[in-house]
C-alpha cells in the first residue's frame, strides 16, 4: 500500500523568535509540504504558539518533542498531551534517544507517553534505535523489537509513526547506509500495520536523503541538525517528494 512520505524536523533545543520566523518563512516560500509528501516541525514548547501562528493554514504541520505520560496534576515542569493539542500540535516525538539516554526514560515510560499522546488525539512519532555497542554485538533487532514491543503491548500502532534512529548516527555525521536502514525498516515492517510509516533518522543530509528515501520501507525522515537550515531541510523534503513521484 502507498504510504504518504513524511519529513519531520526535530529542532531540539535550538531557536529564537527571530530565527524561527526566518526559518519558517523560508520553508513556506520554498514549498515545504505537499499532497504527495508531508512536512512537519517539532519545536521547543515555548515556541509552539509562535509556530502555530506562522504555520496555521499552511501545508506544514507542527508538534512537540516530548509529552508527559500524565493527564494533569502535580507534575511541576511537565506538559500534557491535551495542552499540546490546544496549541494545534499534530505530532509529538516520544522516546527520542536523547530523552532515553540523558533523562533516563524507560521503555515503560515511553509506552505511557505514547498512550497519553494517542488518547489526546495526537500522532506520536515513536523513536527506536540501537547504540553502536548493541549493533556491534548483533543485538539491533532485539533492541528495536524490545522498544517497539513495550508500546505495542498496550496500544495499537496504526495511527502512529515509527522512527528508526540508530543512536550512533544521530548528530554524528555518520548515517546508516540505505541498505542498513532498509534491513531494520524491513524488520520493523513485519511488526507494524502496513499503513504505519517508518521514518529513518540519523545524519540525514541533502546528499544522502534521496538514496535513503528510495528504500522500499523508508517512508521519510526525522531530521535533526539539517532541519534548522532552511535550504537543507527543503532539499531533504524535495528528495522525499521526488521519491513519491511528485
Ligand atoms: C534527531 O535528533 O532525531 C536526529 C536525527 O538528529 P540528526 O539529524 O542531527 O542526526
Amino acid at each position: 500500500m502507498a504510504r504518504i512520505r513524511l519529513v519531520a524536523g526535530n529542532w531540539k533545543m535550538h531557536g529564537s523568535r527571530a530565527s524561527n520566523q526566518a526559518l519558517l518563512d523560508a520553508l513556506l516560500k520554498g514549498g515545504a509540504g505537499a499532497k504527495k509528501a508531508e512536512c512537519a516541525v517539532c519545536v521547543p514548547y515555548p515556541y509552539l504558539e509562535q509556530v502555530a501562528g506562522l504555520l496555521r493554514g499552511s501545508a506544514i504541520a507542527w508538534g512537540a518533542q516530548n509529552v508527559s505520560e500524565h493527564e494533569k496534576g502535580a507534575y511541576t515542569g511537565e506538559v500534557s498531551a491535551s495542552m499540546l493539542l490546544e496549541l494545534g500540535c499534530r505530532f509529538v516525538l516520544v522516546g527520542h534517544s536523547e530523552r532515553r539516554q540523558l533523562y533516563g526514560e524507560s521503555d515503560a515510560q515511553v509506552a505511557a507517553k505514547f498512550a497519553a499522546a494517542l488518547r489526546a488525539g495526537l500522532t506520536p512519532i515513536l523513536c527506536v534505535g540501537e547504540t553502536l555497542e548493541e549493533r556491534e554485538s548483533g543485538r539491533t533487532e532485539q533492541v528495536v523489537a524490545r522498544q517497539l514491543g513495550a508500546v505495542t503491548k498496550e496500544t495499537a500502532l496504526a495511527q502512529a509513526v515509527v522512527a528508526y534512529e540508530p543512536v550512533w548516527a544521530i548528530g554524528t555525521g555518520r548515517n546508516a547506509t540505505p541498505e542498513q536502514a532498509q534491513a531494520v525498516h524491513g524488520f520493523l515492517r513485519t511488526k507494524v500495520a502496513s499503513e504505519t510509516r517508518i521514518l529513518y533518522g540519523g545524519s540525514v543530509k541533502p546528499q544522502n536523503a534521496a538514496a535513503l528515501f528510495a528504500m522500499p520501507d523508508v517512508d521519510g525522515g526525522l531530521i535533526g541538525g539539517a532541519s534548522i537550515v532552511a535550504q537543507d531541510f527543503l532539499a531533504i523534503f524535495k528528495a522525499a517528494l521526488a521519491a513519491a513521484g511528485g
